[in-house]
């Protein structure tokens, strides 16, 4: 017996009684377990009781479950999470610009505004830097998802020319006037103490205390690996910590700015559900923006914070993003379970153990093994992941 997800109504009441063998972990291999199950829940069940090695004897629907005979059933193909029609969520990577300008020759971009993100009394420093990109043969252009490489004027220890470092664009492709000439970039100053001493890192502080008019090395653009699927019904999961929110903001604009969504001819009119990690309220990036795009947007928008030095966990510990992950766990896996539904998940490399850990709890309260499920999503391009 095959279950159906297509088909699935999640209204549906019917409940089924599911024979199987081996299965539960106090179980000998040939014991028998009769277990009642609504038609939601049907199909993760089955994908539970096959990945931890259990045989289904027989499913049927609770009122013949008396009368059928165990056996004469055909034991369900395991069902794995569904993997994405092609048609309906695979994003598409043709049309997309890659390494249109080289370190070797890059484009000369001039900085047209240079501000800080963050409010008052926030940590660090993070600002906002756009780019004239217009006069270059060819024009350098770039979707949403894409880095560009920054080359910091000067030389390093060793008097060779500063190598790149990647920079993951928070523009759309139209840039923030609109006008299909620009891009812009949210950097966090790196900055650390060793031996004592303040150390800055060389591209973060060369492009925080940059002025307008000044002329910047560019090279790119380039990543295929967080591009948006063209589905206009498509789900969008976003988990963002610090500057990860750069891609965040360039999907969130396509979504749901007027003047994007006129330029795009794109209606997105899925489920876009944002979760943001940041220490402090002042911290949070782009939050006006997102705040109104909720208001505006509600059928369509979601946006969870987790405001680590602010709020508490369930545990009273801070609240990071995993911890915003486990308490919507249900409906995290819930929308995962429909093929058009994608995560995205960028910031800092760090934040990466904390994501697994609680998708693994969360997974394995639904009776699911999360290791063998991120590889399918993966697999089906419906897992993206840029940590740096
Ligand atoms: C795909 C991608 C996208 C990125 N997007 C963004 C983005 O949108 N915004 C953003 O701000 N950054 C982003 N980065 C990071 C960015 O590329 C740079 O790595 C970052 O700005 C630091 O560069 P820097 O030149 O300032 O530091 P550097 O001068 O290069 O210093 C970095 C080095 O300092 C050392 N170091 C760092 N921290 C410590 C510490 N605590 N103790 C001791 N040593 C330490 C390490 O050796 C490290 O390699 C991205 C990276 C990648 C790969």
């Amino acid at each position: 017996m095959r279950v159906s997800t297509a088909s699935t109504n999640r209204s549906d009441s019917r409940m089924f009684t599911v024979v199987v063998q081996g299965y539960g972990s106090a179980s000998p291999r040939t014991a028998e377990r009769t277990l009642a199950v609504a038609f939601t829940r049907l199909q993760s069940l089955m994908q539970s009781i096959s990945q931890l090695g259990g045989k289904v004897i027989s499913v049927t629907p609770s009122s013949e479950a008396s009368a059928a005979p165990a056996a004469a059933q055909p034991a369900p193909a395991p069902q794995a999470i569904p993997a994405p029609s092609r048609t309906a969520a695979a994003v598409s990577h043709a049309d997309v610009p890659v390494n249109l300008y080289k370190p070797k020759d890059p484009f000369i971009g001039t900085v047209t505004e240079n501000y800080s993100l963050l409010a008052e009394g926030a940590i660090g420093r993070v600002n906002h830097i756009t780019f004239d990109l217009s006069g270059g043969d060819p024009q350098l252009h770039y979707v949403e998802g894409q880095s560009i490489g920054i080359i910091p004027d000067g030389e390093d220890a060793n008097g060779k020319p500063h190598k790149l470092r990647l920079y993951s664009i928070a523009s759309t492709r139209h840039g923030d006037n609109m006008a299909g000439n620009t891009v812009s970039l949210c950097v966090r100053q790196l900055q650390y103490e060793k031996d004592g001493e303040t150390i800055n890192g060389v591209c973060s502080t060369f492009l925080c205390d940059i002025e307008p008019g000044a002329k910047v090395k560019i090279t790119g653009p380039v990543g295929k690996e967080m591009l948006l699927p063209a589905d206009e019904d498509a789900n969008i999961i976003m988990l963002a910590t610090g500057t990860g929110i750069a891609p965040m903001r360039t999907y969130l604009r396509r979504m749901f700015e007027p003047a994007e969504r006129e330029k795009n001819g794109w209606h997105f009119k899925g489920k876009a559900w944002l979760f943001m990690g940041a220490p402090t309220t002042a911290n949070l990036l782009y939050d006006a923006d997102f705040n109104h795009y909720q208001s505006q947007f509600p059928d369509n928008f979601r946006y969870t914070k987790a405001i680590s030095r602010e709020q508490q966990n369930e545990k009273g510990g801070r609240m990071y993003i995993q911890d915003r992950v486990s308490e919507h766990a249900d409906e995290i896996f819930a929308m995962i379970e429909d093929p058009k539904t994608h995560v995205y998940m960028c910031g800092l490399r760090g934040m990466e153990p904390g994501i697994d850990e609680a998708m693994t709890a969360a997974a394995a309260a639904k009776g699911l093994n999360w290791a063998e499920l991120r590889p399918q999503l993966k697999k089906a391009e419906r897992w993206h992941v840029e940590t740096y």
